[in-house]
């Protein structure tokens, strides 16, 4: 929570937080007021996310790796179902939690692509939590479909 606060207080500082228009998920779903630093820091990871510079920079480092440019966590692909409507279409989200890095210079190596579904899970507020990785995402779709498969389970 210190962290956080410390994060929190640098965004405010640089006038990061300023220009972050409100998402649409920042609406009270449960009405914890606990849930507000935590939007605010979800509030300033969208805003350095939308960094056109650095995400650029991350697609530019997955096409030299010879990498598709496809969500990590389920693999959509918005070129191969939209076709060129979609292409190059994909999200950009911080791997690690802006509250332990702190206000720091990102790396492309920071930020794993996303869809839009995807972007949005990592960052519900769900259990005190409203920040996610590809990995912990894959980890609910991968539950998600034993549970499908074998609902008694
Ligand atoms: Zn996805
Ligand atoms: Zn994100």
């Amino acid at each position: 929570m210190l962290a956080a606060a410390h994060a929190l207080r640098a965004g405010i500082a640089s006038g990061e937080l300023y220009d972050a228009p409100v998402q649409p998920d920042e609406v009270d779903e449960d009405g914890v007021s606990s849930a507000r630093e935590g939007r605010l820091l979800v509030r300033l990871a969208l805003h350095r996310e939308r960094d056109r510079g650095l995400r650029n920079r991350k697609i530019q480092q997955v096409r030299r790796l010879n990498e598709p440019i496809r969500c990590e966590a389920c693999a959509f692909d918005f070129g191969a179902t939209y076709g060129p409507l979609g292409a190059d279409y994909i999200e950009v989200h911080h791997i690690t939690p802006l509250h332990v890095v702190g206000p720091s210079e990102t790396r492309p190596e920071d930020l794993a692509l996303l869809c839009a579904n995807c972007h949005r899970m990592c960052h519900r507020n769900y259990m005190g939590e409203a920040w996610r990785t590809p990995d912990d995402l894959r980890e609910n779709i991968r539950a998600a479909a034993r549970h499908a498969a074998s609902p008694a389970s």
